[in-house]
C-alpha cells in the first residue's frame, strides 16, 4: 500500500513522510557473568581441604586447601573464552556486519523494464506553465531511478467534502491509479478565496516498490526543498517548483548513503563490547597469579611432622618429603623412620 512521502500546506509548514519504512534496530545483551569458584584456603582444616606443604622465610608452612594451591585458576579465563565464543564475538561480528550494511547503494527500481511508463501530469487547476519542462525532469527523475512520478492538481473542494485530509485523498487517488506500486504521485491542492489568498495544500505519495529508493531520509529531504520553493510563488509556478525540485535530487538519489544512526549505533556497541571483551580478559589474565612461595606446594597427608635442619644451608625441610634440601637444593641424608599403614612417618629411628 503506498504511504505519504511528506507534504505540507500554506500554513502548516511541511511534513515529513509517514511512510512504513522499516527501521533496523539491533539490539544485544550479555555478560560475561563471573564464574565463582569454590576455591578456599585457610590454615585450619574444613571439609574437602588438603594440606598442602609449602616453605617461606626457610621454614616448613601448611596451608589447608579444596585445590591445588601451585597451579593457577584458570577458571575465570576459561569462563571468559566460552563468554567470548558464545556471546562477545558473535555480537561484535553482527555489529560490524550492521556498520557494513549502514552503507547502501540503492538499486534502480525495475519494475517499469520492458514496459514504457506513463507520466501522468493532470492539471485540473489549469495553473501550470510549462508543462513540457515538467515532464522533461519526470522523466529524468525515472531515467535515474525507476520510479514514474505523477502530479495532479485539484480544489480543495473535490476532496475537503469527504476527505477529512489531502493525504487521504492521495492515497485513495493512487490506489486507484496505480496498482503497480512503482508511482510516486504528488498532488497539489489550493483554492483562491475572495479576498485572493491562496489556501493551498500539496502531497506526496509513494508506491511500497519505491521505498529502496525514495528512503525516508530521501523522501523528507525533497519533501522539505520542495515545499521552500513552493512557498516563493514569485519565483516558481507549481510545476517549476515540482520540476525544479525533481531536477535538484535526481543526480543525488543513487548515491551511496550512510544510515548515520544505524552505522554509530553498531560503533558504539562494538567498542562497548569489545572493550568489556579487553577489560575481562585482562582481568582473568591478570588475577588469579599463583604466590611464588605457593608454586613448589606439595599436598602432603602427615600425621606426624619431623623437621630438621640442613646441614648446608641451615634451612628448615620436612623429613621424608624430599631427597633435596628445598631451601639449597643440597643432597640430603637418608632416615631411617618407621611409616604408618598410610605412609605417614611416625618414627624417625
Ligand atoms: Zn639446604
Amino acid at each position: 500500500m503506498p504511504h505519504s512521502s511528506g507534504g505540507g500546506s500554506h500554513s502548516g509548514g511541511s511534513h515529513s513522510s509517514s511512510g512504513s519504512h522499516s527501521s533496523h534496530s539491533s539490539s544485544g545483551g550479555g555478560s560475561s557473568g563471573g564464574y565463582h569458584s569454590n576455591r578456599r584456603t585457610s590454615d585450619k582444616p574444613f571439609p574437602g581441604s588438603k594440606m598442602y606443604l609449602y616453605y617461606q622465610d626457610r621454614k616448613p608452612r601448611f596451608i589447608y586447601s579444596n585445590y591445588d594451591v601451585s597451579k593457577r585458576d584458570v577458571s575465570n579465563l576459561i569462563a571468559g573464552l566460552i563468554a567470548f565464543f558464545i556471546i562477545l564475538l558473535p555480537i561484535m561480528i553482527m555489529c560490524l556486519i550492521g556498520m557494513i550494511f549502514s552503507f547502501e547503494k540503492p538499486e534502480k527500481i525495475s519494475y517499469y523494464k520492458n514496459k514504457k511508463p506513463d507520466f501522468v501530469i493532470e492539471d485540473n487547476l489549469d495553473i501550470f506553465e510549462n508543462e513540457k519542462n515538467l515532464k522533461r525532469s519526470m522523466k529524468a527523475f525515472y531515467e535515474e531511478t525507476g520510479i514514474v512520478p505523477a502530479v495532479i492538481t485539484v480544489k480543495n473542494e473535490d476532496w475537503n467534502k469527504e476527505y477529512s485530509s489531502l493525504e487521504k485523498y492521495a492515497y485513495d487517488e493512487y490506489v486507484a491509479r496505480f496498482p503497480d506500486e512503482a508511482h510516486w504521485l504528488i498532488v497539489y491542492s489550493e483554492e483562491i478565496k475572495d479576498n485572493g489568498f491562496n489556501d493551498w495544500y500539496w502531497e506526496g505519495m509513494q508506491g511500497d516498490r519505491t521505498d529502496p529508493v525514495l528512503t525516508a531520509s530521501r523522501a523528507n529531504k525533497f519533501t522539505e526543498s520542495l515545499h521552500k520553493r513552493l512557498l516563493q510563488r514569485e519565483k516558481y509556478s507549481v510545476d517549476e517548483a515540482i520540476a525544479a525540485t525533481f531536477d535538484e535530487y535526481t543526480p543525488q538519489m543513487m548515491n551511496i548513503i550512510m544510515d548515520k544512526a544505524q552505522f554509530f549505533t553498531c560503533l558504539f556497541l562494538f567498542l562497548v563490547f569489545g572493550g568489556s571483551t579487553y577489560y575481562s580478559f585482562a582481568v582473568a589474565y591478570k588475577s588469579p597469579k599463583v604466590p611464588e612461595q605457593l608454586k613448589h606446594a606439595k599436598a602432603v597427608n602427615l600425621t606426624a611432622v619431623y623437621q630438621e635442619a640442613c646441614s648446608y644451608c641451615g634451612g628448615i625441610y620436612i623429613v621424608g618429603m624430599h631427597r633435596e634440601c628445598p631451601h639449597c637444593g643440597a643432597a640430603l641424608p637418608e632416615h631411617h623412620y618407621t611409616k604408618d599403614a598410610n605412609g605417614n612417618i611416625i618414627q624417625i629411628m
